[in-house]
């Protein structure tokens, strides 16, 4: 601690992000990241990009990003906000439309995020625990609430809630903003963007980084009311007038382009999640059902902690929580079908199968 710090500062404390360890040969499975590359018109529009476009400001609209979110969502561009991973996009959302008076519901347990921007922001956060099942229960949220984020589906759970049941918590709580945090919703769910024309107090936020294999790329986006999405313009502003360097911008706008490619890799992670699932089921892993790019299971006997050191020397990284209620449990990202195979030899090996 530095004694130039601010007030601000000494009350944080750093987030530590998954680990992205270097090696080559490691079997990463701890992040969500999508196992398959990004479509070749992606590469190929980074790989376009000439010094004239570096040389200028990037266009401070991202319009042509914005028009092609847009038309995938049926909406106009003016419902639409983009920036730096969605990780930007709710930090962002926090400032501009959940800090109120009255505290911030949200899940617990979820993204580890949401309390960090809480204190980043001085949000009184509201938890509402899940249920027995490890399920969000949307009645449990207090009607008197100023705003409510959710992931759907949530993380680390992966465990989903049907378009009824948001759309329910949405017409409850009218008079506060509810934010779903769709980080995962290609790999099962139904996207509350289909209520947005219907609901103004509804913020559906949206990432390019797993579904569409572009972390290091950092695009998100939000959907919303054109006044919602104002407001997050006027936070945006103040901290940077560029949304989106420009190599980010065209990649982004290739991505939604090659709509083949965003669907074979969505339909092949969901394959291989359904035949691990299977897998670990049989070995006496208790599975939440999952909606995401990952699977989160309970670990035979509670022993999520030594089953973690254990395949980490084998160099395959998953992510261990330690804390109440998930420490028995892993959270598998579901890589290549190679990746889980080498992933289900090392949990076979561990649990004595064949042995
Ligand atoms: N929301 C949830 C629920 C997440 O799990 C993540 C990624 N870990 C994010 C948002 C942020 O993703 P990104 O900043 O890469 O878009």
């Amino acid at each position: 601690m530095s004694r130039f710090w601010s007030e601000v500062a000494r009350g944080l404390s750093p987030y530590v992000p998954g680990e992205q360890p270097r090696h080559p040969r490691l079997v990463k499975l701890n992040t969500n990241e999508s196992p398959y590359g990004p479509s070749p018109r992606v590469l190929a529009a980074v790989a376009d990009t000439d010094g004239d476009s570096l040389r200028r400001y990037p266009d401070p609209d991202a319009s042509a990003l914005r028009a092609i979110i847009a038309a995938e969502f049926g909406l106009a561009a003016k419902q639409v906000f983009v920036g730096n991973g969605s990780d930007e996009v709710l930090a962002h959302t926090f400032l501009g439309l959940l800090k109120h008076p009255r505290p911030l519901a949200f899940p617990d347990i979820s993204y580890s995020f949401y309390p960090v921007w809480c204190g980043l922001y001085g949000i009184e956060a509201q938890r509402v625990p899940l249920d027995a099942q490890l399920a969000i229960d949307v009645d449990a949220f207090p009607a008197d609430c100023g705003g409510i984020i959710l992931p759907n589906p949530n993380a680390p759970t992966g465990r989903l809630l049907g378009l009824d049941q948001i759309e329910r918590l949405i017409a409850g709580h009218s008079d506060c903003v509810v934010v779903v945090d769709e980080a995962y919703i290609d790999f099962g769910g139904e996207s509350a963007a289909a209520l947005v024309d219907r609901y103004p107090n509804l913020l559906v936020v949206q990432t390019l980084s797993k579904s569409r294999a572009l972390a290091g790329l950092r695009v998100g986006f939000a959907l919303g009311d054109a006044q919602l999405i104002e407001g997050l313009d006027r936070v945006k502003d103040s901290f940077n007038s560029y949304p989106l360097d420009a190599i980010a911008q065209r990649a982004a706008v290739a991505a939604f382009e090659d709509r083949a490619w965003f669907e074979d890799c969505r339909r092949r992670v969901v394959a291989t999640r359904e035949r691990v699932a299977v897998s670990l089921g049989a070995l006496g892993f208790a599975l939440l059902p999952s909606a995401a790019n990952f699977l989160f299971a309970r670990v035979p006997g509670g022993a999520a902690r030594a089953l973690f050191t254990a395949l980490r020397e084998e160099g395959i990284i998953v992510r261990y929580f330690d804390r109440p209620r998930i420490d028995e449990y892993l959270r598998i990202s579901i890589g290549t079908d190679e990746e889980m195979d080498r992933l289900l030899a090392a949990v076979e090996a561990w649990c004595g199968v064949g042995g």
